[in-house]
């Protein structure tokens, strides 16, 4: 199975829902240092879907259009919004 077939599939969502999020919030500073860390805050919380075979690849992509799923990568999504703003890395 060659590495690029190998997908952290959170890891779209997550840059998604951060980008929607960021974009609303007047506060947030909207430079790429900023939507990193919050990008890279986020996927240290969640645990990774990494999918690998055309089936893996099936199932995560049902899972991630789950409602639950998008709730629960919003809500850590907005944390680290929250804590980058509180501490800027810049
Ligand atoms: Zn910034």
């Amino acid at each position: 199975m060659p590495m690029r077939n190998v997908k952290n599939y959170l890891e779209d969502l997550v840059k998604e829902i951060a980008r929607e999020e960021i974009e609303k919030d007047p506060e947030m500073c909207k430079c790429e240092t900023c939507f990193l860390d919050v990008v890279a805050y986020s996927l240290n919380r969640l645990e990774p879907m990494y999918a690998a075979t055309d089936m893996g690849h099936a199932v995560t992509g049902v899972k991630l259009s789950l409602p639950q799923m998008r709730a629960k990568v919003l809500a850590v999504v907005l944390e680290a919004i929250k804590k980058v703003k509180e501490n800027p890395r810049h």
